[in-house]
């Protein structure tokens, strides 16, 4: 039997990290199986169903490593509905679902509950279609019903409290629960690998599959990602479109690295390992049952190492989105023919081992392409004042007289600028550094100001002393 997993997002206008590590799991699992994986846009619902959005989890796929063309869709469930209609259709005919009236408000009245599920009370009606009338399934009254999970073990759940749940609305559209069952069947789906929250819905689902005649699938259910406070990831609390993360900077090897080791981690005591590895060793069933922890400092001190060992022309293929700007990544504040790449390669190496996340390069080399560096006004205030006046001054003119321009003999002017006022290099530093760059941290000093040039530095550090 060919494995065949699938992704099936409802399009939301962002790509969840949890539903990227959703994908690469089902991703992973059919390359280890030779198996295929299919992409399915859950698309009925007619709010969410805007081309754009589904592009965007084309493309989100595409930078986490799930290619285009390199599996099979992507489907779309809204072209099955005729499918899930004589679903309905079917297991209406079969006396496996029955009509029913009810309002939510009916039910609560005769239960006195307001979290009571369905109490069966038009089951045994033989209403017919119309009215706005829902269908619903009619679920056994005795047995159990064991789910096959991966990860999970075998949740066991008692037929006699699974409700008679809807399958079609008054109106006869379907309801998620058979949509998805249905689509699955028809695209011969083996494994569901999907997020803790669905569980519930399972024994339902499975039920479906097996009074329409087929085998279910595997299921693997994941436990959600959680936040520092332990909180599941919310869009509303929470960064996680994965989207915001590529914008930000962050490398596609270093997230998909992170996401799997929520919850599972690789041979040997490491973390950071070649996809290939992971693609090797990773196993669905091993994954831990508690919740994962996003922790976004890890996944940033992450993205740190996974920067600082690119090739020098990688690091400045990556940081040009950030130089230039693009559609989703604003533009940076300097003018684009102030931009020149051979300064900007002349100290990538310096910024590459001190930025975490890609679009930091812009604070870091900004100084190089701007008229005037932009002010940080914390750090001006910190650096500019004591003694700051007087070794601008002192610095500006040694900085004229000196004859080679260069990190070493820069460095030592500010050494007898200090030793003349008995101040240690850092003191002496700090005012010539945000003069010249606006910022108290930065990239080395010495060597900025050499490729920064003389004619901007002493005119930095001059109009600085007349502002203060
Ligand atoms: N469209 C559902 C979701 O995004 C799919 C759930 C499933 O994987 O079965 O949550």
């Amino acid at each position: 039997m060919t494995v065949r997993v699938r992704f099936a997002p409802s399009p939301t206008g962002m790509f969840h990290v949890g539903g990227a590590r959703s994908a690469l799991q089902n991703w992973i699992y059919a390359q280890q199986h030779e198996g295929v994986f299919v992409l399915r846009i859950e698309d009925t619902d007619a709010a969410r169903n805007r081309p754009e959005w589904t592009e965007g989890i084309i493309a989100a796929l595409d930078w986490i490593g799930i290619e285009r063309g390199a599996y099979e869709g992507p489907y779309y469930q809204s072209s099955y509905a005729a499918d899930h209609t004589a679903a309905a259709t079917r297991l209406y005919g079969e006396g496996k679902a029955y009509y029913c009236g009810c309002k939510r408000d009916d039910v609560i009245a005769r239960t006195g509950n307001q979290h009571s599920g369905y109490d069966g009370f038009c089951r045994d009606k033989n209403l017919g279609p119309g009215d706005g009338r829902a269908l619903r399934f009619r679920t056994p009254d005795e047995g159990e019903t064991v789910v096959e999970d991966l990860v999970r073990g075998k949740p066991t759940f008692e037929n006699k409290l699974i409700e008679d749940f809807v399958i079609a609305r008054g109106d006869g559209s379907p309801l998620f629960l058979l949509a998805n069952v249905v689509d699955d069947m028809t695209m011969g789906i083996t494994h569901v690998f999907r997020a803790e929250e669905h569980l519930p819905n399972t024994p339902k689902q499975q039920l479906l599959w097996e009074a329409l005649g087929h085998t279910p699938p595997v299921w693997g259910h994941v436990p959600v990602i959680v936040n520092e406070k332990r909180q599941k990831l919310s869009k509303r609390r929470d960064k996680v479109a994965l989207e915001s993360y590529r914008d930000e900077g962050y490398l596609a090897a270093a997230m998909r690295n992170y996401l799997m080791l929520l919850g599972w981690a690789p041979s040997g005591d490491r973390e950071i390992v070649p996809w290939s590895v992971i693609e090797d060793e990773y196993r669905i069933d091993e994954v831990n049952h508690a919740p994962a922890f996003f922790d976004v400092k890890k996944l940033r001190a992450f993205n740190g190492d996974y920067i600082r060992a690119l090739a020098p022309d990688e690091f400045a293929a990556c940081c040009a989105p950030w130089l230039q700007g693009t559609d989703t990544i604003p533009a940076p504040p300097w003018s684009p023919d102030a931009f020149d790449l051979q300064v900007f390669t002349a100290v990538a190496p310096l910024a590459q081992t001190r930025i975490a996340v890609l679009s930091e390069i812009v604070e870091y080399v900004d100084f190089l392409f701007l008229d005037e560096p932009v002010r940080d006004e914390a750090s001006w205030a910190k650096a500019m004042k004591g003694p700051a006046a007087e070794i601008l001054d002192a610095t500006a003119d040694a900085f004229e007289a000196l004859e080679d321009w260069s990190a070493e003999p820069l460095k030592a002017v500010l050494e007898d600028v200090g030793l003349a006022r008995e101040l240690k290099l850092g003191k002496t530093q700090a005012p010539v550094r945000v003069a010249v760059t606006g910022r108290s941290v930065g990239l080395p000093l010495f060597e900025s100001i050499e490729v920064l040039g003389r004619e901007k530095t002493l005119r930095r550090l001059r109009a600085a002393r007349a502002a203060l």
